[in-house]
Parts: C-alpha cells; structure tokens; sequence
C-alpha cells in the first residue's frame, strides 16, 4: 500500500532546531524557532503560570474527560479576552466557541468549519511570506491557497497598496488570512489608519476575515492594543469573521496546546448551528481536547489577582524582546554593519526580519554558528546581554565577507 508514498522533507524550522542541537560548537546560538527565552537564554515559566499551576494542584487535579468542545469556562473567558468586555457582552449570544489543539489546532478547526459549511470551497487568501503553515493546514484541507505580495522588500514594510488591490479583486466569499498582529515572519502591521480601510475593503467585497492571533497581548504588553484588528473588524464591519487564539506565546504553554477557535456570527441561530458543527468536527478529530493547559490559562483568566499578575508578564516578555531589538540594532549601527537597519526598530513582535540574502544566512550557520530561518527571520527573545555582542560581531563578519 505504502510503496510509493512521497516522502515530504521536514518542517524547516524543526530541522534547523535539530541541526542546531546537533552543532557540537560551544557558541552556537538558537534564533530560529519562535520560543521566548529570559534573560540568561533558558526557557521562562511565567509566575502568573506558576500560581495557577500551584493552586490547580492544591485543589486537587483529577483527570477526567473535558466536554468535547472544551472548558466552558476557559472558552468564554478566551472569547472575553479576544473581544474585550463591551464587545463580548454585545456579541456573546452570537459566537461560537471550540477549545482547540493551541493556534494550529483552531486554524484546522476553521477550515474544517469552512469546508463544512461552504461550496463551492472558497479560496483562501495568504500573505507573502507568512507562517509557512498556513498553506500547509489549509491545502491538506482540500482549499486552494493563493498568496498575495504583504511585504515590500524594498521599503522593508507592509505593502499597503498590494495588499488594497488583493481584496479589491479578490473573489467574492473568499477567506483572508489576516495576522491579527506582530506579523510573522516580517514584524510588520498595518497602522490603525490601514486597518480601518482594509475592514472596509473585506466588507464591500464580503470576503470572509480569519485572523491568526497567535501573538495576543506578547506584541505590544497590552492585550487591547493587539486585539485592536479584531474586535475592529467584527464591531465596525458586521462581518462575520474566525479568530484563532494561541496561548502558546503569550502564556508560555507551547507544549501544552491550548487554543480557541471563535466563530462571530451574526444570528443566535448561526451561532447555535455552528456551535454544534464544531461539536462534531472536533469528536471525529481529537473527541476531547486536552484539559491541563486549559486549565491553567482558566485560572488566570478568571481570577482578577491572576489576570493581574499575567499582564505583569506580558510586559515583561515584550519589554526584554523590545530592549534586545533596540541592543542588536544600536550594536549593529555603532559597529558599522553596511547596510541600514532602521527596520529592525520599526518591526515589532518576536521577530527580526534581518534582511539578509540566503548566502549570508547559510554562512553565518556554517561558520559561525548562528541559527536562523532561510528568510533570515531571527527570534529576538533567543538574545540577551550576554550574546548580542557576539552575535551582532558575528553578523558584520557575515554580511563582510
Ligand atoms: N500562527 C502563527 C503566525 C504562529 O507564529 C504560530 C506559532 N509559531 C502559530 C500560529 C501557532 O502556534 P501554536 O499551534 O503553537 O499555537
């Protein structure tokens, strides 16, 4: 049966991650994979994380199943933290929510959704470059992907007009990949101004917005600032729209796999309909999500002392990844690297995107130990006080040679 399966190269972030751990080097440095990082380079538990763990387990963790769709409780305090108290008061009655497998988990969600509920199968509209996952989750769905020009390469930032003439031509009952905010791979968003003109665009042309937010509250420290797209979209356009929510950055739970998937209808009946097609989608896939890492964001997320204390941490996590992006660019200039670097404080997110060709990536890996994305897409949170002086060294003999 198996004899002519292809055999599909491995994921290239990954593989970059297993090559790293395979460098013998004592200077190796990881800025590949998307993970935070503290201060001394080592993973982070955040305290608020920390609390909620020790009062779980103080309560007595029993191991039973969850509902299918997920922990009431964490489903609509996730959707509350998406929308913001006001809108989620407005809309509650018209949503839809399902506890997913983290941001992965709820894209796949969306597209099983979508697949379910619309023919002909819209096309799915994908910036260039993206998380290269997107056309992988949604092509595996059967959707025909079609990517359109997001960057500029030459201004290093959003190309706004591009962007405007993809939905002015779009296919009408299109879906739109939107990146809610902190771009990846680029660290490049739309201004405030860009957003109100894209919402009306997605409206006139009735294209459906999906937004990726992966990166609620870790972009800027401020869980409203980030979410400022999304709840723009849904209140202003009257839209319907998908979120996909990851708690994998902004609470550190990468492993655990904790997400939602949120559907904003318009009709207490689309959402009850949806409701219970998610319930189906989601027993024929995983039947029960799984229950510790909803958990643990649930008792943040309902407790006012918690809540408190993980805002703390998500300014302390942005405020590193933002002083370590200022450090390398400073570093950058005072050394002379050619070139300019003002993009690298423009960006914002977890992520530099150098700018450098495939060449110097290659041998910044091979001579000198620095790990990062073909795309020369680096993760500022792998940084710190004790390795940017090195690494920024280590780039200007790169770019040099
Ligand atoms: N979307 C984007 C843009 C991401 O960068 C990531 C994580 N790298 C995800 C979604 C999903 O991650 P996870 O499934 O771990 O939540």
């Amino acid at each position: 049966w198996f004899d002519r399966a292809r055999f599909i190269p491995p994921d290239a972030i990954f593989a970059l991650t297993a090559q790293y751990l395979a460098d013998t080097s004592p200077y190796k440095v990881n800025l590949g994979q998307g993970t935070y990082r503290d201060k001394n380079g080592s993973p982070w538990v955040l305290p608020s994380v920390n609390k909620s763990r020790e009062l779980l387990s103080s309560q007595g963790l029993a191991h039973e199943y969850l509902p299918i769709v997920g922990l009431t409780e964490f489903r609509k305090e996730a959707a509350r933290l998406a929308l913001g108290d006001e809108l989620f008061a407005k809309k509650q009655k018209q949503l839809a929510t399902c506890q997913s497998l983290s941001g992965t988990g709820a894209l796949h969600l969306a597209g099983l959704l979508l697949r379910a509920c619309k023919t002909p199968l819209p096309k799915i509209y994908v910036p260039e470059p993206t998380w290269s996952n997107h056309h992988q989750v949604f092509s595996s769905l059967g959707f025909q992907c079609e990517s359109f020009r997001y960057y500029s390469p030459e201004t290093r930032d959003v190309d706004i007009d591009s962007y405007y003439a993809t939905l002015k031509s779009a296919e009408p009952n299109s879906v739109v990949i939107i990146h809610a905010c902190a771009h990846n791979p680029t660290g490049c968003d739309p201004s405030k101004e860009q957003w109100r003109e894209l919402a009306r665009l997605f409206k006139e042309r009735q294209l459906f917005p999906l937004f990726d937010a992966a990166y609620l509250g870790f972009n800027s420290g401020n869980v409203d600032s980030d979410a400022f797209a999304i709840r723009w979209f849904i209140e202003k356009t009257g839209l319907e729209a998908g979120v996909c929510l990851s708690f994998a950055k902004n609470m550190g739970l990468y492993g655990e796999r904790v997400g939602c998937f949120l559907l904003a209808t318009n009709t207490e009946q689309a959402a009850v309909n949806t409701q219970s097609m998610l319930e189906m989608l989601q027993r024929s896939e995983v039947s029960n999500p799984p229950a510790y890492g909803a958990k643990i964001a649930n008792t943040i997320l309902s407790s006012t002392t918690l809540r408190q204390a993980w805002y703390d941490d998500l300014i302390t996590m942005s405020d590193r990844i933002r002083s370590m992006r200022k450090a390398l660019y400073d570093k950058l200039v005072a050394t002379g690297a050619p070139g300019s670097w003002e993009h690298l404080i423009r960006q914002s997110g977890m992520f530099g995107f150098l700018g450098l060709s495939p060449s110097v990536v290659l041998r910044l890996r091979e001579q000198y130990h620095i790990y990062m994305a073909d795309n020369s897409r680096i993760s500022i949170a792998g940084l710190n006080d004790g390795n940017v002086d090195d690494y920024t060294r280590k780039i200007v003999l790169g770019t040099e040679t």
